[in-house]
């Protein structure tokens, strides 16, 4: 995830995208860049660091055009190096190209290219396109590039993004066509913003709300024209936009919305919602796409590594140790041994030689712990690999095998998305292992597609207002957090979700476990939180009679369930396979914790005492 600003118009385009860059700062911020077209030549300046930083460095004000394009990225494919940095360019330095979003075809779309002579300067997924589109500019055979049409290029454009595979949303300038702006949007996020001889085009609104708050929010497989118009058109605007729909081949312009927002620039930076936490629930069906994609070549050299290792384990801490907890239950189905280990006690009992697989999951990539379990697997010979969000981190460089999570950055010190990215990431390497094993993996694999509408469902509005209600309604202080399958490192999560922000008891534990102790404390001053397993599920009536036991001492119950149960307040949710659950479970806990913690005032964003990093043991 990064940020990425547009510009037609009248005003100095380097003003207004390095005031965009930084208002979108916040989105990833590992190098930043801006190209602009000015005498007819192309400006790039770029660099690593903060956009800041690197704007003084670079002297992006000394731009002085009125059309251009910025970035500020976060990166998911090639390492922190101006090279890296966007905007990207063709061969011949007249197209520039910021992206926000992962190629998943890079690799073979490269390749193709090299092989027609194509020069690649970076490492970037994202450089492709550039080239790309060169390749069907060239296929026009005209020497003199001045000589194409408006047209043609358009449909050069048109004609490569065709062929990419993945996410994107892409901001894309032509030398020769100095008047052009074009804009493409395919799950990541592009808003058009308009105002009289000016168009904007953002990763959201913050980037642009200065100027203007009218806006045409994008949908995917729109391509969006913008155009300064030669010569005097009397009082009428000289800069016009048009949108395509790419699938369609036609004109929609009509079709998309116009909206006037009323936001300030921290309502629009946290896109609307009040905390950065519900914007980053909200945005899970987005990101789960990104981790559907992200990394197919490292996850199926990992799924290869399963089938040669006999003793494997995955080591995290916090919120990814339950994710690592999910994935042994996913590897169990198909008689795989997988030993998810808190990373800090490993020294302690882990087994570790040569013949040792050790998977190490943190979203930062600095998890103190985490990466002190991987360095002493190497240093036993095992062999070692990592699911991390941040490119370029400590883990990225020290496993074997490297994941990128692709979930963008998470703001808030509560893991909400990066949660759900981390089980896709997971649920994607059962596949590929069952595959390589010969197990027909086919409905599982149908199923990533459904996954992000069965997590909008429950974080839909209604949704979100049942929960919202039942959480206000809830006057204890302590909490448990039960299930019994794949769904039990839910429950763990909840809990751990919950006493994170809300600064209330919660715990976690499986419906058989709470019989042997716990179950003592059960009466009205302690509510239990019960994940119902989907109804096809063996577990299903044994959670059921496990919330009989509850109620009849007196406990309040908060069934999380795919059916009808007789409990004190019900939050009903898709009835899906045992093995897709894990997914549509986790936001609903998140969103129970997120309301209970809004309704006591606690500060959601930043709870008391954490980082969103854990760099020390
Ligand atoms: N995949 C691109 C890169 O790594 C874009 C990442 C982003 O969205 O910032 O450069």
């Amino acid at each position: 995830m990064c940020g990425i600003i547009g510009y037609l118009g009248n005003k100095k385009v380097s003003e207004i995208l390095l005031n965009g860059l930084k208002r979108l700062e916040y989105r990833g911020y590992d190098s930043c860049g801006i190209a602009t077209i000015e005498d007819d030549k192309l400006i790039i300046k770029k660099g690593v660091g903060k956009i800041d930083e690197v704007s003084k460095f670079e002297d992006f004000l000394s731009a002085n055009g009125h059309i251009g394009i910025g970035h500020s990225r976060w990166a998911t494919h090639g390492g922190i190096i101006k090279e890296n940095a966007h905007p990207h360019t063709d061969c011949k330095g007249e197209l520039a190209i910021v992206h926000n979003g992962i190629i998943t075809n890079y690799k073979e779309l490269k390749e193709m290219l090299i092989k027609k002579g194509h020069k690649f300067k970076s490492q970037t997924d994202t450089e492709v396109i550039a080239h790309l589109i060169e390749e069907e500019i060239n296929k026009l055979n005209k020497s003199n590039r001045s000589n194409i049409s408006e047209k043609d290029y358009i449909t050069s454009v048109k004609n490569a993004i065709k062929k990419l595979e993945g996410t994107y949303s892409l901001l894309i300038l032509n030398k020769n066509f100095p008047n052009l702006l074009i804009g493409l949007r395919n799950e990541s996020p592009m808003i058009l913003g308009i105002k009289k001889e000016e168009c904007f085009l953002g990763s959201d609104i913050s980037a642009f709300l200065e100027w203007t708050k009218e806006v045409i929010p994008l949908e995917d497989g729109d391509m969006v024209i913008l155009k300064k118009a030669d010569g005097n058109k009397g009082n009428i605007s000289n800069i016009s936009y048009e949108i395509y729909s790419i699938r369609e081949d036609r004109d929609i312009t009509p079709k998309r919305k116009k909206l006037s927002i009323d936001w300030d620039i921290e309502t629009a930076e946290k896109g609307g919602y009040e905390h950065f936490m519900l914007k980053e629930i909200m945005e899970e069906p987005e990101v789960i796409k990104n981790s559907a994609k992200i990394s197919k070549e490292e996850i199926k050299e990992l799924a290869r590594d399963l089938k040669k290792y006999n003793r494997i384990y995955i080591i995290a801490m916090g919120t990814s140790l339950h994710a690592g907890m999910v994935g042994e239950y996913w590897f169990s189905k198909l008689n795989k041994l997988v030993i998810p280990c808190d990373a800090s006690e490993f020294l302690v009992k882990g087994i570790v030689d040569e013949n040792t697989l050790v998977i190490g999951i943190t979203q930062s990539g600095e998890t103190y712990d985490t990466i002190k379990g991987i360095k002493y697997a190497k240093s036993k010979g095992a062999k070692t690999a990592t699911i991390v969000n941040v490119l370029g981190s400590t883990a990225t460089r020290i496993g074997d095998i490297n994941i990128m999570m692709g979930s963008g950055i998470e703001i808030s010190v509560c893991a909400t998305k990066t949660y759900l990215s981390q089980l896709m990431i997971l649920y994607r390497l059962f596949i590929e292992y069952g595959k390589i094993i010969g197990k027909n993996m086919e409905i599982f694999e149908r199923e990533i597609e459904n996954i992000p509408k069965y997590i909008r469902n429950v974080i839909g509005e209604e949704s979100r207002s049942n929960i919202k209600n039942i959480s206000e309604s809830l006057t204890v202080k302590n909490y448990i957090f039960i299930s019994k399958g794949i769904n039990l490192p839910n429950a763990l999560e909840g809990a751990l979700k919950f006493k994170e922000i809300t600064y209330l008891h919660a715990e976690g534990m499986s419906s058989g476990f709470l019989k042997h102790g716990t179950i003592s404390l059960i009466d009205e001053n302690m509510d239990t939180v019960a994940l119902v397993p989907p109804s096809s599920s063996d577990l299903f009536n044994s959670v059921v009679s496990n919330i009989e036991e509850i109620k009849a001492r007196n406990g309040k119950v908060i069934g999380i369930s795919p059916v009808y149960i007789a409990v004190d307040h019900l939050i009903k949710i898709p009835d899906v396979i045992e093995e897709v659950s894990p997914f549509i479970y986790a936001p609903v806990c998140q969103l129970l914790a997120y309301y209970k913690a809004l309704e006591l005032g606690r500060d959601v964003d930043k709870p008391r005492g954490l980082a969103k990093s854990v760099t020390v043991e």
